[in-house]
């Protein structure tokens, strides 16, 4: 049975041979999915800094497209006239996407501790059954809503 080589990048696989690996490794399909693969880890800050340092696509500042999307190795980032950067399309939508995929599956801490706090809605502060608060003592009674009063200690 000949060996496959299986590409993880483009989930495909083929007869393995020094040829076809070459081949395939050198195609331009492949070359976009790892390129993809790999801009999907990077912080959006990084990839945007990245799109900004190539050089502007003529193609697309002339055009308002330009079919290598993301892939472009020109820049599709406009700028106003006050020189703030206009996203094209497929740079916002890579946010989008990428802020979906962050919220589905980020494991940070911060993300963590808010799901908890979700799923379970605050304590409420809780006389025990049969307690009646108006009949406490002072010193049982739960902290007043709006905090002690302070101003007249003296007289306890
Ligand atoms: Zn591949
Ligand atoms: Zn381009």
């Amino acid at each position: 049975m000949p060996k496959k080589y299986y590409c993880d990048f483009c989930h495909c696989s083929f007869p393995d041979n020094p040829t076809n690996r070459q081949k395939h490794i050198e195609g331009a399909a492949h070359q976009a999915n790892r390129k993809f693969h790999y801009d999907w880890f990077k912080e959006p800050e990084e990839f945007i800094r990245e799109q900004q340092s190539k050089p502007p696509c003529r193609r697309y500042l002339n055009h308002g497209f330009c079919e290598y999307r993301l892939d472009c190795r020109y820049s599709h980032i406009a700028y106003d006239m006050a020189g703030h950067p206009i996203y094209p399309a497929e740079l916002i939508e890579w946010l989008q996407q990428r802020q979906v995929a962050d919220a589905s599956s980020s494991p940070s801490a911060v993300s963590m501790q808010q799901q908890q706090q979700q799923q379970q809605p605050a304590k409420r502060y809780r006389l025990p059954s049969g307690w009646k608060l108006h009949a406490l003592p002072p010193s049982l009674k739960p902290p007043p809503r709006q905090g002690y009063d302070w101003s007249d200690v003296a007289t306890w």
